[in-house]
């Protein structure tokens, strides 16, 4: 008899874009031809910088030619991009990455949700709440937690996000052998400071325990206190793996391109107590489960790092960080609270006390304006609602308008 993963049984069924759906949907239904907005999607609307187009047609017609077609490139990413990336993303940031600690993928999702792969199955697992929540099914597929009670899962720790803590939870009292943290942060938009990461990286080093940290957001850091990445603290190299992706830095979310960096000097240990090499193990899950991104995709991602490709990445941030801070500002003004939406494309908006779904409703009824429910991302979100930046400023001022009305 062949018998499946039972884990799988736990995980809460995520209703939460399929619910936004259904109610878009009979409000459509009731109100045909009303123009719906949609605040609420975490997908880039703006096409690829022209550089990484022009990469992408060149290597396209590399590959259609003898001289120059390639087959199976290496696993971990041509040499290419992972210099650049080395050179750009790390050391010109003072942060001490070389090339061959960082392995390309294809997607910041799927490096995120497979790295628990090499943990011990009976490692404590800290995440965020709210959360992006890859991180807390992966494990649960994996069978680290127990079952589901009220929202979240026996067996694992929650690190709290609040008004209190500005939605950068310090690190947990018990015990956690891993942490997931993501700066700046999905769903809130919150940063966090050097001080903070390093509070972290010195809580990792005394109790021996990971960091993994998802910068996929990092390019909307405008703040020049604000750290990039986790290896701007000293001691990260030996505690911290850095997940960082294309997607939203230049609108790669259906090119897909993305990257982990996983440093030779991390530590971690066999279950008899001796030093395992986590790079190495990377690499063994990596070439033996993954083929490598696509030529074209990969020179498509070197041209981010041309001068022409930096300027035009930063001019598409720029524009989704613009709408950011127009919904930011407007709303502050009509008397809401807010988190995040600086340096973030995020807006976290308090309804004030409302439950979330009901002020979605609200939104929809009366502006028809979508937003995603705080309470979707974990029992901290109640009372929230995300807005998100990734639409064009025509979209973002219309909504605003007719937000006036609730
Ligand atoms: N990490 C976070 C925090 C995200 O919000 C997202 C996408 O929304 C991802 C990772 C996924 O990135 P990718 O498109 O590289 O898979």
């Amino acid at each position: 008899m062949i018998t499946v993963n039972p884990n799988y049984s736990k995980l809460k069924a995520s209703y939460l874009f399929s619910d936004i759906a259904r109610r878009v949907k009979a409000y459509q239904d009731a109100h045909p031809g009303s123009d719906v907005i949609r605040l609420g999607i975490g997908d880039v609307t703006e096409p690829l910088p022209p550089a990484c187009i022009a990469a992408l047609h060149k290597a396209v017609d590399e590959m259609g030619a003898a001289a120059t077609f390639r087959g199976y490139g290496p696993e971990q990413g041509y040499g290419f991009l992972r210099e650049a990336i080395a050179e750009n993303d790390f050391r010109a940031r003072g942060a001490d990455i070389g090339p061959d600690e960082i392995f390309v993928s294809d997607g910041a999702k799927c490096d995120t949700g497979n790295f628990q792969e090499l943990l011990g199955n009976d490692a404590v697992v800290a995440v965020p709440d709210p959360v992006y929540p890859v991180y807390v099914d992966t494990n649960v597929m994996a069978g680290r937690t127990g079952e589901q009670k009220d929202g979240r899962y026996e067996g694992l720790v929650y690190l709290d996000g609040n008004e209190g803590n500005g939605f950068v939870p310090s690190p947990p009292e018990t015990r956690a052998d891993v942490a997931y943290l993501c700066f700046p942060n999905n769903p809130t938009g919150a940063t966090a400071t050097r001080e903070q990461l390093s509070e972290w990286v010195a809580w990792a080093r005394e109790n021996k325990s990971l960091l993994l940290f998802d910068a996929a957001y990092e390019a909307f850091i405008r703040d020049p206190e604000l750290p990039h990445s986790i290896y701007e603290i000293p001691g990260a190299r030996e505690v911290a793996v850095e997940f960082r992706s294309f997607s939203k830095t230049a609108g790669f979310t259906g090119l897909r391109c993305a990257y982990a960096v996983v440093p030779k000097s991390l530590r971690a240990w066999m279950p008899d107590g001796s030093p395992a090499d986590v790079r190495a193990m990377w690499t063994r899950r990596h070439t033996t489960k993954f083929n490598g991104v696509s030529y074209p995709v990969q020179r498509a991602a070197e041209a981010v790092y041309s001068p022409e490709g930096k300027a035009q990445c930063r001019a598409l941030v720029d524009g989704y960080l613009g709408n950011a801070a127009l919904v930011r500002e407007t709303l502050r003004k009509r008397g809401f609270k807010c988190i995040g939406g600086d340096n973030s494309p995020y807006v976290w908006v308090s309804t004030g006390g409302e439950d979330s779904w009901s002020f979605f409703d609200r939104l929809l009824e009366k502006a028809q304006v979508v937003t995603t429910p705080g309470s979707g991302f974990g029992r901290c979100g109640e009372g929230y609602v995300r807005i998100s930046a990734f639409n064009s400023r025509e979209n973002v001022e219309r909504a605003l308008e007719r937000m006036a009305r609730i």
